[in-house]
């Protein structure tokens, strides 16, 4: 018998609410994590390693740390806080990427 093992990262879901995107203004926003497991036959079996938990947006593909390299680059003037939970948005977002509430 021929055992195929290996190690594949799986991509989980592990927010159940999915927030706006500040790119495409679609509520496709997930808190996703890439987990490593071990897989027997191609079937995941164990977890060995668990991923740091990122947002990335199931319409665009964009992942929270683009949305802030977004921010980042913008010049301070194109800079406005946000009505709710005043955290800098740039211009042009129509959600702020934190809280949702629209720009
Ligand atoms: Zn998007
Ligand atoms: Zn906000």
């Amino acid at each position: 018998m021929i055992f195929i093992a290996g190690i594949s990262p799986k991509t989980t879901i592990i927010d159940e609410h999915p927030r706006i995107c500040p790119i495409c203004g679609l509520v496709r926003a997930y808190y996703k994590r890439t987990d490593h497991y071990l897989t027997l036959f191609f079937i995941p079996i164990i977890k060995v390693k668990a991923g740091e938990p990122f947002i990335m947006c199931e319409s665009c593909e964009k992942s929270m740390a683009e949305f802030k390299t977004a921010f980042d680059s913008g010049p301070m003037e194109n800079i406005t806080p946000c009505r709710r939970c005043g955290k800098g948005l740039q211009k042009g977002f129509m959600y702020c990427p934190y809280c949702g509430n629209p720009a």
